[in-house]
């Protein structure tokens, strides 16, 4: 039996999109990653950028980038180079879908992948990637525990009201529901509040994700109750290219109308609303639009504030209340503007943020006198997945001994 405390071990965490790879390699022990790297529009195209611990780059090896399972090569081949002595002890993966049945990290067997190749119709631009990369992991690490943690997992326990739509009810028999996603987000979240104000976590407690993904959760003493995304990963909040929240009588003139094609309509909803859509094609990055300061800008960033406030409103009030709002996400963690934005009119819920604190990206923004917590926790989607990959080599290896 391998030591798992040895220095030599190594957690790899994967995380499969579309175009793109994202990897993190992590010790036996602490949160800090050796290594990290992303690879984008993998295809003839293709690029990976390694990072080390210091965050300084790391040349990758020669190898062909034109599929996931090529770039993950390309990695696998530079961590040997860089840490020659280290020995994967399990690999983690991000998955978008793990239906009805996992509510936590499972153990990959050939009947896990079969289940979650059943859920591909769910969620068609991601899960067929993220089983694709866990097939890559496999070949290329045979015999080494794999995990797969789901973005759907930690929602499984809503209430059945959050979990249907009002539709025939054979549709939710054959499991079209709201899953919610961003739960390893949320698992992180919701763990690093009860380390750190237990108190709040015992409580009412809406996160704000807001990335170029972006949702929002209702957790009530620690379990979600609630959360904005549904279905697929459109529903809620608008996002970077998704359009969120929509009256589906939009698809229906879509289709009836203009005659598009799903592949068109699942283009425009996707690929070309949110953010971008609404500032007309000036971009989906929040950070660019707060540069642009136009009227495009303006009519995004207007539209996104509204609807977190929104949201923020429902999620309250599925609680009967809210103790404290935390911010996570590329934009919530760093965006002072959009925050403030959000926070502004929420006196009527107990929030108000102490601006030079909001200025800071400072922990605690609420002032003190507040009747409601606002924090920001930096999210760690990776450490979720590095833990549970080293909870699975743990089973992994006790079954061995
Ligand atoms: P994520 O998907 O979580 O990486 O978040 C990406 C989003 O965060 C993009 O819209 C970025 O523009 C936004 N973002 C990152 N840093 C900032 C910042 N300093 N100010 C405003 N938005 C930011």
């Amino acid at each position: 039996m391998k030591d798992l405390h040895t220095e030599n071990a190594g957690f790899l965490t994967l995380n499969a999109g579309s175009s793109s790879l994202k990897v993190a390699l992590f010790p036996a022990d602490g949160d800090e990653p050796l290594l990290t790297g992303q690879a984008d529009r993998i295809g003839p195209d293709g690029t990976l950028k390694l990072k080390d611990a210091a965050g300084d780059a790391v040349e990758p090896a020669p190898g062909d980038l034109t599929s996931h399972a090529g770039a993950l090569a390309v990695i696998i081949a530079t961590v040997k180079r860089v840490f020659p002595d280290l020995h994967m002890a399990a690999v983690g993966h991000r998955v978008v879908h793990g239906g009805l049945d996992h509510a936590e990290p499972v153990l990959v067997t050939e009947e896990v992948i079969a289940q979650l190749a059943d859920l591909e119709p769910f969620a068609p631009l991601h899960q067929p990637h993220n089983i694709a990369g866990i097939r890559a992991a496999m070949a290329a690490f045979p015999g080494v525990p794999q995990v797969a943690c789901f973005d759907t997992a930690f929602h499984r326990g809503q209430p059945f009201v959050n979990d249907t739509f009002a539709i025939p009810h054979r549709y939710y028999e054959a499991g079209v529901r709201r899953y919610g996603f961003h739960g390893l987000s949320y698992d992180y979240v919701t763990g690093e509040l009860a380390r750190i104000a237990p108190h709040l976590m015992a409580g009412r407690v809406v996160v704000a994700h807001l990335g170029n993904g972006a949702s929002m959760c209702a957790i009530y003493r620690g379990k979600s109750v609630a959360s904005s995304m549904g279905f697929s990963a459109l529903d809620g909040l608008p996002m970077g290219t998704r359009c969120g929240q929509i009256d589906p009588g939009v698809l229906l003139y879509m289709l009836d109308r203009e005659h598009l094609d799903t592949s068109q309509i699942r283009q425009i909803l996707y690929n070309e609303s949110g953010l971008l859509g609404l500032s007309g094609g000036l971009s989906n990055d929040m950070r660019t639009l707060e540069q642009a300061d136009n009227a495009q800008s303006h009519r995004a960033i207007d539209y996104f504030v509204f609807r977190v406030q929104r949201e923020l409103g429902a999620l309250a009030a599925v609680m009967g209340g809210i103790d404290a709002l935390v911010f996570c996400g590329g934009i919530g963690e760093n965006s002072r503007v959009v925050r403030r934005r959000i926070c502004e009119r929420l006196g009527w819920m107990g929030i108000e943020i102490d601006h030079n604190r909001n200025a800071e990206n400072a922990t605690v923004l609420s002032s003190e006198f507040s009747r409601t917590t606002v924090m920001i926790v930096n999210t760690r989607e990776d450490l979720v997945i590095a833990r549970a990959a080293r909870a699975a080599a743990g089973i992994f290896e006790e079954a061995e001994a």
